[in-house]
Order: C-alpha cells, then structure tokens, then sequence
C-alpha cells in the first residue's frame, strides 16, 4: 500500500499519534495500518543508543564507536572525514536496527563560552555546512536517515529552552542560516530538528517563515522537522508552521490540543495530513532493517585516523616531535582521565578507550608520572602540585595534560570564563618557573584564553579526540603522524575581546548586536589582535603555495594552484581561498572563506589543487530585495589562515550597487567598529528589542529556577527537583573510583543544568507520562500561591 492509501485509511487519532514520537527514541507503530515505528539514537559522533522502554538517562547506553566531536573533525578540514564517520555510525546504526541518527549539529559557534561549542563545527558556514553535509551524505550511504540539528539560532545554552535570538536579516541569511542552507541543497537529509529557542519573538517550533517558507519552499526540503526534545509550546500552531513531528512525544495535552482544533476548525485537517504524510514518508524511506556489518574494531581504528587528522598544533619551537627512546616527565590527571567528548544528550558508551597512557605504555615509553592537579577538581591543592613538581626534578622536557573538563563544559550550561581550571594553571606556570621546557597538550570543545603560551614550547591541541584520541594523542607527539589540522575557530587572546562577550547568557533575549561579525568575520575586519586565527595550524614540514591562476567558468570561479612540500616529512596542507568582496556603500567582513581543501603530500613531492567558488555564493543578502551580488571588484586570495594572504587575483564582477544604509548605521558597523547600542541594532534591523518577562508570575513558559522566586511551595518544589539530580550525584560518590562512577557523577551535573534551566512546559513536553501537562500547569498555580488551582490540576486526567 503507498503512503498515500495508508494515510487515507487512518482516523484523525492515528494521525495524531502519528506524528508523536513514543518512549523517547521512537515514533508510534500504528499495527493495525501495518505501520512500524521509526528508531532514532543520538548523534552525532556516535550513538548514544537508548532502551527499547523509555529513556534511560544519558550514561546508560549500548556500547558505541565514541567518535571525535565536531570541534575535532572541523579542524581536520576534510570532508573525507566526515563522510567515512558518517558511514561507519550507519553501520553501527544497523547493529541496533536505529533508523534515524540525530546529527549533526550544525549550529554557528557565536561565542566561545557555548556550553555545547564542541559539539558545532565552525564559526564559519562554509566550513561547517560542507563537512556537516559530507556526515550526513556519508550517514545516508548507509541506508541510515541524518536529522540536522539545532535549527536556528541556537548559539547559547544558560537559555537555551526559552531564549529569544534577536538577529537582523543579513546575519541570519549570510551566517546561521546559511550553514544549514548548505547541508539541505547538497545533502538532503532525512529530517531537522527544530532548535528550543525563538527567532524574532517566534520560537522555531512554530515558526511558518522558518520551517515552511525558508526551509521547504525556498530550499526545497521534504524530509520531517521534528522538535527537539520537549521543544513543542502550542501543537496546532506548530503543525500549521509545518512541524510535523512532536518528540518525545506521549504528550496527551498535544493530542487533545489537536482533537478539539479539529472539532471546533481552528486546526485545518490538511495540516494535520501534511504532517503524518511526511512521518508516513520518513517510515517508508528509512525504516528498514539492514544486515549487521558494523565492525567496532575498525571503527576505532578510524576514530583514531580522524582524530590524529584533526590535532592542531598550535605552537612549536621545535621541542616536537619528541624522540621515542628518550625518558621524559609527564603530568595532568588528562594523562589517565583523558577527555574524549562531551558531556550530555552526545555522551556515548564507548567500545573501548586508549588514553594517552595506555598508548605510552602500549609504545613502550619510558615516563614518569604525577598528577600534578585532579580533573574533578577546580582549586589548587598544593599537595597534588608540589608532588609533581618535585618529581619533575631531573628532567628538562615535560609533557602537560591539560583542558576543560566535563565540569568545565557541558551541553546545559554555558562556560562561566575562557580560562582553564585554576589547578591547571597553577601547574603549567610551576613547571614554567621551574625552567622546563614545557609542551601542554589541551583537550576540550573551545577556545581557551592562553596566557602561558608565550613561556611554553609548545601547545597541541587535540580537542575532543574520541575514544582512540590518546593514541592520535601520542603518534603525534612522537611523529609517527604529523599534524595537520587548522582551526575552524578564532582563538582570541581574551575573552573581553568577544564582541558583546559581557551580554552572552545573562538572560532570555540574546540581542545579535554584531550582525554579520562573527568569529574571525570581526577579529579580521577591525583589525583584532587574536592568539591565533581562524585557518591557522602548524606542522612538523613546511609548503609553499605558487601558481595561482583563475578561470571564470560562468556561474562558478575556478581558482588552482601548486602546492609543494618543502620539508623532510609527508604532510597535509589545507589550502584556503578566501574572498574580499567590494566594501562601497555597505558593510562587509574583510574577507570570508569560500572553498577549501586538503592535500596530502610525501617530502618534496608538488600538486596542482583546483578549489571551486560559486558566484552565487558571493551575494549578500539586501533586506529587499534578497540575495545579490554587488558590481565591482573582489579579490581572490589563497590563505595560509584568514590573515595571512598568500596569494591574490583581482577581478570584477558584473552586479549591483547597494543603497547606502543610514548613516549612523553603517558607521556602527563600518571596519566592525560595533559601537551598536540598542538603538542603533533596533534601526539597523528594523527590530524592536523586547523587554525580558518579569520573572513572575510564574507561568508555563517560565525558567524553572524563577520558581525559587515565586511562593513558598514554588520554592519547595524547586529543591524537590533539584534533589533528583542531587540523590543521583550522591548514589555516585559512593561507587567505586572507576568509568562508571565518573560517567554517573558527570549525567548528574548534567541533569541539574537542565532541570534548572527548563521550562515548566519544556519539562511536561519532554517528560512524557511522568510529568504530564496537568501536573506542570499544577506546579505553576503552586509557584503562584493558588493552592487549590494546583491541587485540581494533579487530580485531573487530560482527556482526548
Ligand atoms: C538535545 C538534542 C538531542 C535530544 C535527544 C536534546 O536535549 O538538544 O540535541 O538530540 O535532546 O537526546
């Protein structure tokens, strides 16, 4: 039977199951219509599989390839990459019959205080949409559906659930949107998934001119936009928006909303089809059972290839590559307690885990080691730090393992500084006053601000490598594998550097006063100093780009080049072309990447490189008239990183001359001197900014920490909650010292950011049965002090 004779059989209560998902991961079968259900796993460097019955927390899934995170794989610059992990989760996806991964996250990383920035790619939307498009191309080869996620504007967590994202037209077009702009046309994904917070005072559950204008009539999706988890407000309204699925679903309120829209003709039936259709489609497309061909052992073996393609040094002054055969002193808890990935819904269960240590030991390094600080903890404790001091005594070359820890940063929460955890610090500066020669090797999702970098002799990053990190880990320290990765983010030298840092998570409007500068697009073009830029990277060889030459090929400029490695070891260069669009009578970066690639090379060997810019891709977007290309002349220029040009050739396109915008404006934001005040980013947008809620009354929509706020019993309840997360941390500290005591206490810290930061309704909806509408509606009129209104809402049942 097609799709289309199911759906006409179905009553309007199976459609509306239909287009709910049931016990956490899954759609509703309808066995009756011979309709399965669709299975969905977390995403998106891996799977995060749940059990068959509901949600089991976020530490206790089935094994899985812990593959590296975005932050990692973006600074490997290599779609190749992604294509193959993508590849690899589909097969693991096989093993467990999950039909559906929820990945990637594609989300521009704003600022570097984003709890969730390691797992985004890029503050750039050429780099990340064409490697998050690669993931999903490399996802689906596998029989596997891909969810895109978070859409849009999703650039903070502290707010994540109710946060209102002010932005202007041409940095939504040019930048947020963009990225999934990209990965839509070229990799059409199975579905998206709708991001919790508001566009413009919409939240994007129900947002019509992003799910339905932007995204399926102008760029043509026809897959399922599904909510995040508990993203749904008003059912009806979402489902005229064209959200077709509501997860995690077992919401009884949604199905009443929908029953009694029908009766009474505010919900047209026809949305309601439209949606289940696309459910129907996603069941019939992706929902099939595929032969068990996944193969952890190899997996590994990948994650540990990606991940040593992905480290970036960052500073080296030729301490590295160490030599095998000498002794060397090694300190930083991350030695053992290496971390891999992030904390939150992307925490997977690895199949196994080789640490920097065990891939010293499995090489045979000859080390000693010490502590020097714990990653559990924050302060100094001089003990831990005198003790490595004193043991490094003999040695002149010491290895560092430093970065943020899972309490550092995590999904749920936005980081509270750029710095490293104070103990860590206090090492690095010990060891650097002890005069050793120091190599700091950093794990973790962002940028950090890197004070001791000038006193060390080298720094390399590894991110957030996966499982098989410490084995990339140590190839590269001792130059079995040469690193070759580039930033996919700006690394500024401080936080007070961030255009408007001192505004980011401090509430539920998050005014985009910066427009279009963003990341690099602003340290570039006012001329920012920054610790190191976007692109930039060293390695242990050296390359001499030459031979620029372009080709206008009508809608498309082929530039080539020759690149040629100049030192004593194979390497890999990223080659970067960037372009200066003409800058009269509008605002524009100083310059913006356009293509890309990556080139293997052995010592001495030469390669001609041929990168692709679109021409359409050189458009901005004109609030009136839309995208389009301005008249004049653009510079192509090949970078070694976004400041250091290396080559350039000038032409001039055929186009149009944009209106000047008001003066003020465009002095505002001329050279990204960003000197916006409310008023100015109100002109400038045509937006008017909107006065936060007052924190009470209480309503649905409310933080869950306003609770503490509101009456007595509001108060109670808050602790209540919160102790559920708390019982769960305690249940942990009395485990055993081991992985699952760690993994159990870091799920706990990650339960109390989201308790304290839901809404009462973005709880109900992402509670299913356990805590039902009527319930969350009860805890409101208790927050409020009307008791009695509280006590009916628990005693009555939502019919439907
Ligand atoms: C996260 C999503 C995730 C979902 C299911 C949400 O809280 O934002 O990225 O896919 O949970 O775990």
């Amino acid at each position: 039977m097609s799709v289309k004779e199911i759906l006409s059989k179905l009553t309007d209560e199976e459609k509306a199951a239909l287009v709910a998902g049931h016990n956490f991961m899954y759609t509703r079968a309808l066995p009756k219509a011979g309709v399965g259900a669709v299975r969905m796993s977390d995403g998106p460097h891996g799977l995060r599989v749940q059990g068959e019955a509901g949600d089991n927390g976020v530490t206790a899934s089935a094994p899985a390839t812990a593959f590296p995170t975005a932050a990692a794989t973006a600074s490997g610059w290599r779609e190749e990459n992604l294509f193959k992990m993508g590849a690899a989760m589909a097969r693991e996806a096989h093993k467990y019959g999950v039909h559906i991964i929820l990945g990637p996250g594609v989300n521009i990383k704003r600022n570097p205080l984003c709890g969730r920035n390691f797992e985004y790619f890029s503050e750039d939307p050429c780099l990340a949409g064409k490697l998050a498009a690669a993931e999903v191309k490399g996802i689906q080869s596998g029989g596997v559906g891909a969810c895109v996620k978070h859409f849009a504007l999703n650039n903070e967590e502290n707010y994540r659930f109710n946060a209102d994202s002010v932005a202007d037209m041409r940095a939504m077009r040019e930048i947020y949107l963009k990225v999934f702009e990209r990965v839509i046309k070229e990799s059409k994904p199975a579905a998206v998934m709708c991001a919790y917070n508001k566009i413009n005072g919409t939240y994007c559950a129900q947002n019509k001119r992003l799910l339905t204008d932007v995204l399926r009539k102008e760029w043509g999706f026809d897959g399922v936009v599904m909510t995040d988890w508990g993203a749904m407000h008003d059912r009806n309204e979402a489902l005229r928006a064209g959200l077709d699925l509501e997860m995690p679903g077992d919401t009884a309120v949604c199905r009443k909303w929908i029953s009694e829209g029908l009766k009474d003709g505010t919900l047209d039936r026809a949305d309601l089809d439209k949606a289940a259709e696309n459910v129907l489609n996603m069941w019939e497309r992706w929902c099939k059972k595929l032969p068990d061909d996944c193969d952890f052992e190899e997996n590994d073996r990948l994650a540990r290839e990606i991940a040593e393609d992905c480290a970036v040094l960052l500073k080296n002054d030729g301490i590295l590559p160490l030599d095998e055969g000498e002794e060397i002193f090694v300190t930083g808890d991350l030695f053992e307690k290496m971390r891999y990935q992030g904390a939150g819904s992307s925490m997977i269960n690895p199949t196994r885990l080789t640490t920097p240590k065990k891939a010293f030991d499995d090489m045979g390094i000859k080390y000693t080691f010490e502590r020097g600080y714990r990653e559990n903890k924050i302060d100094t404790e001089e003990d831990v730090l005198e003790a490595a001091i004193a043991a490094s005594g003999k040695y002149e070359k010491v290895l560092v393992f430093a970065g943020l820890t899972d309490y550092a940063e995590s999904e749920g929460a936005d980081r509270e500084s750029m710095r490293l955890p104070a103990n860590q610090l206090a090492l690095i500066n010990a060891l650097v006053k002890a005069g050793k020669k120091v190599v700091v090797v950093l794990f973790g999702g962002s940028p950090i601000e890197m004070d001791f970098e000038e006193s060390v002799s080298a720094v390399l990053n590894m991110y957030l490598p996966g499982q098989s990190g410490g084995k990339a880990c140590a190839n590269l320290i001792f130059g079995r594998a040469n690193p070759s990765g580039r930033l996919a983010e700006s690394m500024p030298m401080k936080y007070e550097d961030v255009p408007f840092g001192d505004e980011f998570g401090k509430g539920r409007i998050d005014v985009y006063k910066e427009s279009i500068f963003v990341g690099y697009r602003y340290y570039t073009t006012a001329k920012k100093k920054v610790r190191h830029p976007f692109g930039y990277g060293l390695s242990y060889t050296s390359f001499d780009i030459s031979n620029m030459k372009v080709a206008d090929k009508g809608g498309e400029l082929e530039v080539t080049c020759t690149v040629k490695n100049t030192g004593a070891r194979a390497g890999a260069e990223v080659v970067q072309l960037y372009v200066s669009a003409p800058k009269e009578g509008i605002y524009k970066e100083e310059r913006a990447l356009k293509a890309f690639a990556k080139v293997d090379l052995e010592s001495g060997a030469e390669r001609e490189v041929k990168l692709t810019a679109e021409k359409d891709d050189l458009r901005y977007y004109d609030t009136e008239k839309g995208w389009t290309l301005q008249g004049g002349e653009y510079a192509l220029q090949i970078c070694r990183d976004c400041e250091t040009v290396l080559l350039e050739q000038v032409i001039t396109l055929e186009g149009e001359q944009p209106k000047r915008a008001d003066n003020e404006v465009q002095q505002a934001y001329e050279g990204a001197k960003l000197d916006v005040t409310n008023e100015i980013f109100e002109r400038m947008s045509g937006i008017k900014i909107p006065a936060p809620a007052p924190h009470t009354p209480i309503t649905m929509e409310s933080r869950f920490s306003d609770l503490k706020e509101g009456k007595l019993l509001g108060r109670i309840i808050f602790k209540a909650v919160l102790y559920v997360a708390d019982s769960q941390r305690r249940k942990a500290l009395k485990m055993p010292e081991g992985a699952e005591r760690e993994n159990t206490l870091k799920g706990a810290l990650f339960l109390k950011r989201i308790l304290e930061s839901n809404s009462l309704i973005t709880m109900s909806m992402s509670a299913g049965k356990s805590c039902p509408y009527n319930f969350a509606q009860g805890f409101m009129h208790f927050a409020n002090g009307h008791t009695l209104k509280g006590i009916k809402c628990f005693i009555g049942k939502i019919k439907y």
